[in-house]
């Protein structure tokens, strides 16, 4: 195991933090108090690079690689604990490469180059009513007709729905739909790159809504309905029933930079509560950190920062050597533990780190004006979902060690 940033990859930090400490810093409350990212805000992240970061430039991404995706994604959610706008960039960087990698190219042509330009957004529409971790459960079902496919069905909990539809010139979502049997479970799922708006154009039995939700509140999350929603047969992503294949990629790749957006979002807690444990005063002048209550738990924090980085960037680096660099011997398969693994780290040492931070400033924490609570609700949502829960994070990593035979119900 050898990893560490190339000055490529050092650079692009640096011009990233650069970037957000000026354009997304300031306003970072502000976009969780108005429920609103800016457009401007969103483009000129598309002019600085932010997007498609490991999709390559003939096809409108910038022909990077997965760690800059992750460092992209860490500052974010650093300048934005409320992680709004990380969630809105790591959708943009995972699923456009999936399509990238199976998309036919004329829609990769259509969809790709304005993600890229911070003028697109694409998505996944994968959850539904009945719950979102049984992918291989999905109801939503695309029948053939002609050239095309007809779809019905209900995808809920879904990022940028507001983005997508309102903002952006196009809003688009790898969708996740049944076209085989009920009994053929995983192998009966394909997926599409449906396209929900174009330029204000949006497909004749499409509708969405806004859910209101209790944090995270820059990036929407909505529901899709579809009834009899006609898909030309370009839209569908590689072979037909093999969606759930070529899912799994993307929830694996995605997991990656979720679990980057809790460390730069941990990192963020962990300053403010050194700060503040070194700034207020008790029982005579001494600084709260110098009791160990308050110490410790600081201390336990920073560890677990560190361990989470680690993980999170061994499992962008395997990324890389399997998608970038296509290391002989290596398959897609052999990212599931590293990737698992970050994501379960990760979110629980941002839950931790957030619910330290919250005790540490006392009663100061529960007033929106300290901008404790927004952090706290931010990194909430990805213990309770988010490119699968923790429960199956503990599964993968279960079947990868154990074996899969031997864990079947
Ligand atoms: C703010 C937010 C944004 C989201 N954005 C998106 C999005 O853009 N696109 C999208 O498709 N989805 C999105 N989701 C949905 C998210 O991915 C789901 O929450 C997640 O897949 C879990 O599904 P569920 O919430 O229906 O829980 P369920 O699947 O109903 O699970 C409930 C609980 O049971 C546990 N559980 C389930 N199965 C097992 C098992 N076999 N063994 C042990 N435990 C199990 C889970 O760990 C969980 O704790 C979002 C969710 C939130 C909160």
């Amino acid at each position: 195991m050898h990893f560490e940033f190339s000055e490529d990859q050092k650079i692009f930090r640096e011009a990233v933090r650069e970037f957000l400490a000026k354009e997304l810093q300031p306003l970072w409350d502000k976009i969780d108090e108005e429920h609103w990212i800016p457009t401007e805000l969103i483009h000129k992240m598309g002019e600085q690079g932010l997007f498609a970061i490991p999709v390559p430039e003939e096809y409108g991404g910038q022909g990077g690689d997965f760690t800059s995706a992750a460092i992209a994604v860490e500052e974010i959610a650093y300048h934005d604990p409320s992680v709004a706008v990380a969630v809105f960039t790591l959708l943009n960087n995972a699923w456009p490469y999936i399509l990238y990698l199976y998309g036919n190219e004329e829609v990769k042509s259509e969809i790709l180059p304005l993600v890229g330009r911070g003028r697109g957004f694409f998505g996944i529409a994968s959850t539904e009513p009945h719950g979102g971790s049984d992918v291989a459960g999905t109801r939503t079902r695309a029948v053939k007709k002609g050239d095309s496919y007809v779809v019905n069905g209900e995808k809920i909990f879904i990022s940028g729905v507001r983005e997508a539809m309102k903002q952006l010139e196009l809003g688009s979502w790898y969708l996740i739909t049944r076209t085989g049997p009920d009994e053929a479970k995983h192998k009966g799922i394909s997926a599409f790159a449906f396209i929900g708006n174009k330029n204000g154009e949006v497909p004749e039995g499409f509708e969405y809504s806004i859910l209101n939700t209790i944090g995270r509140h820059g990036i929407s999350t909505g529901m899709l309905t579809f009834k009899d929603v006609e898909v030309p047969g370009k839209y569908l992503i590689g072979e037909e029933n093999r969606g759930f294949y070529y899912a799994m990629e993307g929830f694996t790749l995605a997991r990656i930079l979720v679990a980057a957006a809790n460390i730069g979002a941990s990192r963020w807690a962990l300053e403010r509560m050194v700060e503040w444990a070194r700034g207020r005063e008790l029982f005579g002048g001494r600084p709260i950190s110098s009791f160990q209550g308050v110490s410790f738990p600081i201390a336990e924090i920073a560890m677990e920062l560190e361990a989470a980085r680690l993980l999170v960037y061994e499992a962008a680096w395997m990324a890389d050597r399997i998608y970038i660099k296509k290391e002989p011997g290596l398959k897609p398969k052999d990212l599931s533990f590293y990737s698992a693994s970050a994501k379960l780290k990760a979110v629980k040492t941002g839950f931790k780190a957030f619910e330290t931070l919250m005790v540490t400033y006392g009663a100061n924490s529960y007033v929106k004006e300290t901008n404790v609570a927004r952090g706290f609700l931010g990194v909430l949502s990805y213990l309770v979902g988010a490119e699968g829960a923790q429960n199956i994070m503990r599964y993968i990593i279960a079947r990868e060690v154990i074996g899969r035979e031997y864990i079947k119900g």
